[in-house]
């Protein structure tokens, strides 16, 4: 009665069957014998011949679901069979997969847990240690992730991030339009770009099809993106563009705060968006700004940029605009304004491109708070590849080929 049970949850069929099913209450495991008839047949695992006859066993066994809190394991003498195209070859029971102690049932299992908790708990819940856990996860993450096609993607993000605060250092491309990663390396250089340019070639792309590259000004990256993506656009963000802008205004407010004591303390007052001021620092911000200082000039300087950003629609009038606010700079007699003015001229062509494509950081922050939340769930990823997996598991859209 339980044999038929087990063999039906099992997916058995002749020649396989159920010899003994052995409960070890000392241990709590419960331990299924499986044997194959004699005279059994058996397809190659390597070709899919079928009938083929067997060869010599190899002793196996497999990590199955929990029965209720018993441990379960599969054992079998697994045939191996002799193909004439192929040779030896160890048979695939429909439970298993090649090179994994753990049935399918039990790798889903621990899949489906994957995306929701870390590794190290689900290694702690199923009593197996955290580097087998992690295997299971590489091997589903790698296959899925293999089987992704990139043939449609034409427009990508990139931006770095880090598995620690400061350390190791992953570079993730994505796809603006799915929002999908769609490949994440490590380091921050050029050699990422790389290493993307060369991914694509194992999922049906190629470099020539990136057209349009968002990012910031990093110059590994430009670097990188003008060697290997020779047809892309480089759009550089805008929220980069106005953070550079802010780092030059708190530089004119530093230097100027020594001599005035009226700066003092006023620091967020100038960098936060207005919209965001308590009603009393947006008053003392409309006293400053009547004051005759240099910061409360470069602020002016600043809203006038946002609001290139914000209201100008044309590529043309863009490039007009911000021309102008360049003159307007190399006047200002301020080295941190003009040195931003420099750094603007350097990458124009790039900041120009926002007013064609609209691209901005928005879709690689999306992803990267979402790579956040996989950092503050796990208690650590012992590498980087399994840091790396975890950002496909969590964004890539993997399809995993698993029983469910
Ligand atoms: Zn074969």
């Amino acid at each position: 009665m339980e044999k038929e049970l087990f063999s039906t949850a099992l997916g058995l069929a002749e020649p396989v069957y159920i010899d003994e099913i052995v409960f070890d209450q000392s241990e709590g495991a419960l331990h299924i014998h499986m044997d194959f008839r004699r005279g059994g047949k058996f397809a190659c695992s390597e070709c899919g011949s079928e009938g083929l006859p067997v060869y010599d066993t190899v002793k196996k066994t497999w990590r199955h679901l929990n029965f209720w809190q018993y441990k379960t394991y599969i054992h079998m003498r697994t045939p191996r069979t002799s193909c004439r195209k192929c040779g030896e070859r160890l048979w695939i029971p429909p439970w298993g997969r090649e090179d994994s102690g753990f049935t399918q049932l039990f790798e889903a299992f621990v899949m489906a847990l994957a995306k929701e908790m870390p590794i190290s708990g689900i290694a702690d819940l199923v009593g197996e240690h955290d580097t087998r856990a992690w295997r299971i996860v590489r091997h589903h993450v790698d296959r899925a992730y293999a089987k992704k096609n990139f043939a449609q993607v034409s427009s990508v993000g990139c931006d770095e991030t880090s598995s620690r605060k400061g350390h190791n250092y992953v570079t993730v491309f994505a796809d603006m339009q799915s929002k999908e990663v769609v490949f994440a390396t490590k380091g921050k250089d050029s050699g990422t770009v790389k290493a993307f340019a060369e991914e694509l070639a194992e999922h049906a792309a190629q470099p020539e099809q990136i057209k349009e590259v968002a990012m910031d000004m990093s110059p590994a990256f430009i670097r990188g993106v003008s060697e290997l993506l020779p047809e892309a656009s480089i759009t550089f963000d805008k929220f980069h563009v106005i953070q550079a802008l802010n780092k030059a205004q708190d530089e004119v407010r530093r230097t100027e705060q020594k001599m005035n004591p009226l700066l003092t303390s006023t620091r967020y007052i100038w960098l936060k968006n207005p919209e965001n001021l308590t009603a009393k620092q947006k008053g003392l911000l409309e006293t400053l700004r009547h004051e005759n200082l240099k910061t409360a000039r470069v602020y002016q300087m600043k809203m006038t940029f946002q609001d290139i950003y914000r209201n100008v629609v044309e590529p043309e009038a863009a490039e007009e605009a911000i021309k102008k606010w360049l003159a307007w700079a190399a006047r200002s007699r301020l080295e941190p304004i003009k040195r931003f003015a420099r750094m603007v001229k350097t990458h124009f062509p790039g900041i120009i491109r926002y007013f064609t494509t609209g691209l901005t950081s928005g879709t690689m922050e999306g992803i990267n708070s979402r790579i956040q939340g996989i950092k503050r769930r796990a208690r650590g990823f012992r590498n980087i590849d399994n840091f790396i997996a975890m950002i496909y598991l969590e964004a890539a859209g993997l399809k995993m080929d698993l029983p469910t």
